[in-house]
């Protein structure tokens, strides 16, 4: 058989996680990145302004030098032109010597004008001196039709103007400042008449030096004189009268925004590490802990899913593994199949061997199971010694079948646990979810519903879910309903069996037992209603109500003793003791005539309660009897143990005594030891002749059984009573 394989997946949590993890790292990132350019982005700003304001101030100081540089000009040419001694001197052929002298020998290394020219109202140049030297060369060289726009203006200025003008203009040596203007006397008086004056030139050249001088007097580095550019930054532009630029002064910009800039920004880039360090140390010890408190969690809830003593998946792990098995159904038109195991005689093994050997038991069958099923389904442990296995496959039901055989084969091997070998056999359900129709927890349900009636069927079988279970169920919850009912209405009756001393076959005592007669239905035995009474803490009600009634019953016939039977469920009352003593009191009765009968499992599962209770039930003064010795695992040994009265071998041995040979020795063997510890022996279920001779010589001193008589009406005891014979004649006695 061929599971189709399954990977179960419990690791969505984790892939969550890890997601979050990366995108807290991504926030992170971004919110760095983020700050870092928004101060970046404020800072070149700042900059930018401070650049910006401190070009605007250069250019106002490049501006204000050269408007000073050429009304400097202006004023030296006011004060030439507007002079009396040169009105006087330069209109007469005479005065040129004056004029040389006063005029031109003044360019000569002079700050103030470094060209001096004279020209006359036709435009014939009178005199020419440049740098302290006739101007020997073209004299054109220096009246440029800058100069002779100037010159023109001045000529046919209207009276009452000042007829001095200054501009700039580019001669062979370079941007110069000039000025025009009349020769006339220092009040304004004119000389010659309108129109037929002289007039004197007046130029600055912006030599190198006075570059600098300019430079240094309004503290601009750099400060030089260029060929007129396009480009605006860093530059003043000198222009012609006609608005034509001629030269450009152009200076170093100090860009005092990027020195504070370069001097910030590693300060800035050193916080901007810090907080990025910051958070980097805050996001690695935060995922680590993320990472630990995972691992914790992971590791929490694996534990919450698996089994301590088996490793294997426990209850909620089925619960979840299942869910995804039906998932993986759903989507891909498999079934599954699910086997609920209980294993058969587990509690014997534990109760008789002990917890540890019961664990090894656990242990071993988990890892027999583990190897048997293999990885293609899914093996847990439900709690107790109850397992589950679910699998996936096309053929669900015929699989699951095979598997369970398979199962059973393996558990029917005895099992070896330390130096202990026990062989348990186990019973199992299966039940379906075709196609991943039917739920995880409803199929689980089936399953142990299917398991209960290979149960009931007798063990050591495997059973199909079938849906008239339901019905059975629903059947046995009525039960249960109307035996809560008719133990309330006290329909419970008592028969009475009888029970008969070995030596003289004559009623010596009766045994109580319990009879329903269910309302529409007839007699249920008591098989039948008995553990659906223990099961469902009906018990007590129903045990101490036989009780009375017996001891009622009972009451006027001292010479009868009474058996009476007592569930372990009972013993879980911690009054129990005390409710028996108040009914013999109520009734009346003797409690030494009393015997309470019970099975071993009670003493077996719980002994120091089972113990403290017996003591003080036998200090209301009643017997205790072991019922049904023989049947499971009880030794001699606990009879005197526990201080059992009495001992009763249960019916499956005294049928064996049939069969004569080994059986009837273990018979005798089993009498003789309880009797060696002074413990008398009834027999039960006694339904032969040769059963009775047999238990009679093995030394029982009580028998009962149909031999001598069934459960029976009170009525009819009273009958038997009045009997003087034996109830039975034994023969072939030797
Ligand atoms: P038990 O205590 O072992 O009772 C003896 C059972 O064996 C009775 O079955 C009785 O009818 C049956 N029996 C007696 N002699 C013979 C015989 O010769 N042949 C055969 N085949 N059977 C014989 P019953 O009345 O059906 O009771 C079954 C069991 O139900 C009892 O077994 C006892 O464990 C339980 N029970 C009955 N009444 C009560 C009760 O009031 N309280 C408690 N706790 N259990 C009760
Ligand atoms: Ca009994
Ligand atoms: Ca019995």
């Amino acid at each position: 058989m061929r599971f189709v394989p399954i990977t179960l997946k419990h690791s969505a949590a984790k892939v969550d996680r890890r997601s979050a993890v990366r995108s807290m790292l991504l926030i992170f990132a971004a919110v760095v990145i983020a700050v870092t350019g928004m101060v970046f982005t404020a800072l070149d700003r700042v900059g930018h302004y401070a650049n910006q304001l401190d070009e605007e101030r250069s250019r106002e100081s490049v501006s204000g030098a050269l408007q000073t540089f050429q009304r400097q000009l202006a004023a030296t040419l006011h004060d030439y032109a507007a002079w009396d001694d040169a009105a006087d001197h330069v209109y007469r052929s005479s005065g040129l010597v004056w004029a040389k002298r006063n005029f031109g020998a003044m360019t000569d290394n002079n700050e103030l004008f470094d060209v001096a020219i004279i020209v006359d109202h036709t435009g014939r140049i009178v005199l020419g001196y440049s740098e302290g030297e006739p101007v020997t060369g073209s004299l054109e060289d220096y009246i440029t039709p800058e100069v002779w726009s100037l010159l023109d203006k001045i000529r046919s200025a209207r009276e009452g103007v000042l007829p001095e003008e200054t501009s700039f203009t580019r001669t062979s040596r370079g941007a110069a400042a000039f000025g025009v203007a009349l020769i006339r006397m220092k009040s304004g008086q004119l000389v010659a008449p309108q129109g037929e004056g002289r007039y004197v030139i007046f130029m600055r050249h912006l030599t190198e030096a006075t570059v600098d001088r300019l430079a240094n007097a309004y503290v601009l580095p750099g400060l030089r004189i260029e060929q007129p550019l396009e480009q605006k930054s860093h530059r003043v532009l000198i222009l012609s009268p006609a608005g034509k630029p001629i030269a450009s002064l152009r200076w170093e910009p100090r860009s005092p925004g990027n020195i504070s800039l370069a001097q910030v920004r590693p300060l800035v880039w050193c916080a901007v590490a810090m907080v990025a360090i910051y958070f980097v140390l805050l996001f690695v010890s935060g995922s680590q802990a993320l990472a630990r408190l995972s691992a914790d969690e992971e590791a929490a809830i694996k534990l919450s899913l698996t089994d301590r003593l088996s490793g294997l998946p426990n209850r909620t792990g089925l619960f979840a593994d299942l869910s995804e098995l039906v998932g993986t159904a759903q989507r891909s038109g498999l079934d599954v199949a699910l086997l609920y195991l209980d294993l058969d005689g587990f509690k014997e093994v534990n109760d008789a061997y002990g917890h540890a050997t019961g664990d090894q038991l656990i242990r071993a069958v988990s890892a027999g199971l583990a190897v048997l099923v293999g990885e293609g389904a899914v093996l847990a442990r439900l709690g107790g010694d109850e397992f589950a296995i679910g699998f996936l496959s096309k053929n669900a039901e015929a699989d699951a079948a095979a598997l369970a055989e398979r199962v059973m084969e393996f558990l029917g091997e005895p099992l070896t646990m330390g130096d202990r070998i026990a062989v348990i056999g186990c019973s199992i359900g299966i039940a379906c979810s075709p196609l991943g129709a039917v739920a995880g927890e409803e199929v689980l349900r089936r399953a142990d519903m299917a398991m209960y009636r290979a149960k009931e069927e007798g063990r050591g079988r495997w059973s199909a879910y079938d849906p008239a279970m339901d019905a059975e169920r629903e059947e046995r919850n009525r039960l249960e309903l109307d035996l809560r009912q008719a133990i309330e209405r006290e329909e419970i009756s008592v028969a009475f069996q009888p029970v008969v001393d070995a030596q003289h076959m004559r009623l010596s005592g009766v045994e109580a037992l319990a009879r329903w007669t269910r309302q529409g239905h007839g007699p249920v035995p008591p098989d039948v209603f008995i553990p659906i009474a223990e099961s469902t803490g009906l018990i007590d009600q129903l045990g101490l109500c036989v009780l009375r009634t017996a001891c009622e019953a009972l009451r006027d016939w001292p010479e009868l003793t009474l058996a009476v039977n007592v569930s372990p469920g009972q013993f879980r009352d911690p009054a129990f003791a005390e409710r028996v003593a108040l009914v013999f009191q109520e009734t009346e009765m003797d409690p030494a005539r009393i015997t309470l009968e019970m099975t071993e499992t009670y003493f077996i599962q719980n002994p120091a309660r089972a113990r403290d209770t017996l003591n003080r039930l036998k200090k209301t003064g009643v017997h205790i009897a072991l019922d049904d010795f023989g049947a499971g695992f009880s030794s001699v040994g606990y009879l005197r143990q526990f201080g059992f009265d009495r001992m009763k071998i249960d019916r499956s041995l005294v049928a064996a005594a049939d069969l004569g040979g080994r059986a009837v020795d273990m018979l005798q063997a089993t009498v003789a030891l309880a009797r060696s510890l002074d413990i008398p022996v009834t027999a039960e279920g006694v339904e032969t002749n040769a059963q009775a001779v047999a238990l009679r010589i093995a030394g029982c001193d009580q028998l009962q059984g149909f031999l001598f008589g069934k459960p029976m009406p009170i009525a009819e005891i009273a009958r038997l009573r009045q009997r003087e014979e034996p109830l039975f004649r034994l023969s072939g006695l030797a």
